[in-house]
């Protein structure tokens, strides 16, 4: 006769989800499907965790954002913030809706160019941009976003060295009453930097100041902060218009705007106080028409919104590995997945679901990741109904920074999927194995044997 399993009981009050102030808990209510395809099959034929992409929520959320701005304002291009999540699907579901892409680095800049995006329709933002980056970007005509005067100084030899007019624009920060605010990258608008970086190009005759950027600051919950934004970019772009007689083609007003995840430690959900892109849209362009521009001399506004777009279309699958009670008599339960897949856990709490039918019951409980490491932590304090080893569950809200931010430690990165609007499933990202890892790695010579 086998030994049956025996675990010391702990007696606890069980809590049903009473009302709350803001409602019934919720949280019991299981996640089965994304877009019709089961949760259960997707881990079956693709094992567990699995990053998922839907592509009809990139789609929907893509629409909703373009039609919020071009009902306001006549003129807008998106562009996308490659960073935010630069799986090459996703990138080119964004750039066949009409995105321009958005991108930080070189790397960045050349998988935009792979995915067939003109350079003329790369924008290249970041304080990181070597000669030889530069140079390929003036080739290609790509407007560079001039982070510091060192790079204003070195676009300016290389126009001689390469008899181009480069195409750039200057980032500019700016007091929008948040705080903190973000001084570090571009010029300073109020103490005159930013008319300082104007007067140098414009005085040169070797660049073409084509546009005005900011981005300031991510998840942004106050949405009046990109009116602020918007009047002191397009009080730039007059002036420079009084001063020189030059028109300013855009006003690119960055991204940051926030998603619907909650902080962590912020008191209301996250569904409940971000913004809609409607909000956003109605103080920007109430700004840019308010400013005083001709009708017909309006910039065109571009937008690299990247959070607020994809967040909501990624979700990660995964398994309970086990439970167990902490000495305290916490439920605790460790899951397949942590911070190396979720680097937003550190500041989201993600709503996870369970994937199939499950207790009305619920427990507090904490959910680990599944690596040797203290803080490997998903969710410090979750009410769930108790999950069983084995048991899968959905992360919900994945899509932005955690496919691009992620780590090879400890564990080797999983496979992404992405559903398409017929609820086929496309394979988008294969898993890492061993050779892919040694691929890289070299022993010297004299470390390739040894004896125990
Ligand atoms: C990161 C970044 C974005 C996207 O920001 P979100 O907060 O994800 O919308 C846009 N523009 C620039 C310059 C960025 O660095």
């Amino acid at each position: 006769m086998t030994k049956l399993r025996y675990e010391r009981p702990v007696i606890k009050a069980l809590n049903t989800g009473v009302t709350n102030k803001f409602g019934a808990q919720q949280g019991f209510i299981p996640h089965t499907h994304i877009d019709g395809v089961a949760v259960k099959d997707l881990i079956a034929e693709h094992g567990s965790p699995l990053f998922v992409i839907s592509e009809k929520t990139l789609r929907d959320t893509y629409r909703k954002a373009k039609s919020a701005f071009s009902t306001r304002y006549p003129n807008v291009q998106f562009a996308w913030s490659y960073k935010t999540n630069y799986m090459n699907a996703v990138c080119n579901v964004f750039h066949q809706e009409g995105s321009w892409g958005e991108v930080v680095s070189r790397f960045e800049y050349e998988k935009a160019l792979r995915n067939g995006v003109p350079g003329d329709k790369i924008i290249f933002n970041g304080p990181d941009k070597t000669t030889d980056d530069h140079r390929v970007a003036i080739a290609n005509g790509s407007p560079i976003h001039i982070d510091h005067l060192d790079e204003l100084y070195s676009l300016i030899e290389l126009s001689d060295e390469m008899d181009k007019r480069p195409r750039v624009a200057i980032r500019i920060n700016m007091d929008t009453g948040i705080q903190p605010m973000w001084d570090r990258f571009g010029f300073n608008y109020e103490n005159g930097q930013a008319w300082d970086a104007i007067n140098k190009i414009m005085h040169s005759k070797k660049l073409d100041l084509i546009g005005l950027h900011c981005h300031i600051g991510t998840y942004m919950l106050a949405a009046q902060a990109y009116g602020v934004a918007a009047s002191k970019m397009a009080d730039l772009a007059l002036n420079i218009k009084k001063k020189f007689g030059h028109s300013i083609h855009y006003l690119d007003l960055g991204g940051g705007f926030a998603s619907k995840n909650t902080l962590k430690g912020a008191y209301l959900s996250g569904s409940d106080v971000a913004p809609t892109f409607a909000d956003y849209a109605e103080h920007i362009s109430t700004a840019l028409l308010n400013a005083g521009f001709e009708p017909d001399e309006l910039p065109l506004l571009i937008l690299e919104t990247g959070r607020a777009m994809v967040d909501d279309a990624g979700y990660l699958l995964g398994s309970v590995l086990a439970n167990k009670r902490l000495s305290d008599g916490r439920r605790a339960t460790i899951l397949d997945f942590g911070v190396n897949l979720m680097f937003t856990s550190f500041w989201y709490e993600h709503t996870i679901s369970p994937a199939q039918e499950c207790s009305q019951y619920a427990e507090d409980a904490v959910l680990y990741g599944p690596l040797c490491m203290n803080i490997d932590v998903i969710r410090e304090n979750v009410k769930l109904p108790p999950l069983n080893k084995g048991d899968q569950v959905v992360v919900h809200r994945v899509g932005a920074y955690n496919m691009t931010q992620w780590m090879q430690f400890i564990a080797l990165r999983p496979r992404i999927v992405m559903v398409d609007l017929d609820s086929k499933v496309h394979l988008v990202r294969d898993s890492e194995d061993l050779d892919y890892m040694m691929h890289l790695e070299r022993v010297p010579e004299h470390l390739k044997s040894f004896e125990l």
